[in-house]
């Protein structure tokens, strides 16, 4: 049983989770590279604590302005194909041939929009683990109604992330400081009124940050989760220093999302890879063009070698990638999962 979908089933993982003092890592991937970089990461990690069925929770957005990674799964741009591959890759690779068998994964829908997803809102929801169900950019008392809508018609198949706040992006203007961070107060009125498992807060991370420059707000988590319990979600993990979120089981989080820093920090170490091997990559002759347009430095030598079939194929590339990405994700196992 490594795909889990019951919710009775997936509600236990983070029970047990909570028990054990686990924060659930929620991963999100746009293409099989990354699903399969979490599934190695997680697999590697568990056996080293002697837990070879570690749960991982593996996410995919939808229609989100904010990214849309069904849509980015497939050449079509077609965010119905892209969803079905992506469950299709899941379903391989849990299968009782792979390596990946003994894992307990959960198949979350991530930022799922009340408005632009009303297609995909409609699919059997029983299929997957849990959904965050975003009505977040519309006001407070709406997002509240749209939310426990959703809640009376889905409750019962499916664990519901609400998102009580929005998250902001990082290339948002922010001059309005710290005014929409999730108080205690609206957390707990929010929880109430909408019935839903679990919910995101705004404690300070932003979605798509370059940089880590940002506070998570711990003090106020904390806060949250005397009223709470242990159902805070936290997103926009990739902006704060993994130091400062190190803790997050104490602070009431049950769940963590992270993306941006997947493919952020992956993709220098692929372009420093083919600078260094560029001889094997492009004939010597084009080389020498790019030095002459700027593009490469003079000590780079077009002489070194000839192409080589092990350097300029997808694979080699998604090899580079999915060496990287293990090892931001295992920062992170290792520091929820102890
Ligand atoms: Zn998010």
């Amino acid at each position: 049983m490594p795909l889990i979908t019951k919710k009775a089933e997936v509600l236990a993982v983070y029970a047990e989770a909570a028990a054990n003092k686990w924060v659930i890592p929620c991963f999100c991937t746009e293409n099989l590279t990354t699903t399969e970089a979490i599934l190695s990461a997680v697999l590697a990690h568990g056996q080293k604590l002697n837990r070879p069925d570690l749960p991982i929770s593996i996410a995919i957005t939808n229609l989100y302005k904010g990214r849309q990674q069904t849509v980015n799964y497939t050449g079509t741009r077609k965010w119905n194909l892209g969803l079905k591959l992506f469950l299709q890759d899941l379903k391989v690779l849990m299968g009782e041939d792979s390596p990946f068998a003994g894992l307990r994964v959960l198949i979350h829908l991530d930022h799922i929009q009340h408005d632009a997803d009303q297609e995909l809102l409609e699919w059997d929801m029983s299929q997957f683990s849990s959904i965050m169900y975003d009505a977040s950019t519309v006001s407070f008392e709406d997002n509240i109604r749209l939310t426990r809508e959703f809640v009376d018609r889905h409750g019962q198949e499916i664990v519901i992330e609400g998102a009580c706040d929005e998250i902001k992006e990082a290339t948002r203007a922010h001059a309005d400081g710290d005014d929409d961070l999730t108080t205690a107060e609206r957390a707990e009125d929010y929880l109430k009124r909408t019935g839903v498992d679990m919910f995101v807060a705004n404690l300070g991370t932003e979605h798509r940050a370059a940089a880590s420059t940002l506070h998570y707000r711990g003090d106020l988590a904390r806060e949250i989760r005397q009223v709470t319990g242990h159902k805070t979600v936290l997103h926009g993990a990739s902006s704060v220093s993994t130091e400062e979120i190190a803790n997050l089981f104490d602070d009431g989080i049950c769940k963590v999302n992270i993306w941006t820093t997947l493919e952020r920090d992956t993709a220098p170490a692929l372009l420093e890879d083919m600078l260094r091997n560029i001889a094997k990559i492009i004939p010597s002759g084009r080389i020498e063009e790019l030095k002459q347009e700027g593009l490469l430095g003079s000590n780079i030598s077009s002489q070194d070698g000839k192409t080589d079939i092990g350097f300029f194929t997808n694979s080699y590339r998604q090899q580079v990638f999915k060496l990287e990405m293990e090892k931001i994700i295992t920062e992170y196992l290792q520091t929820w999962y102890r």
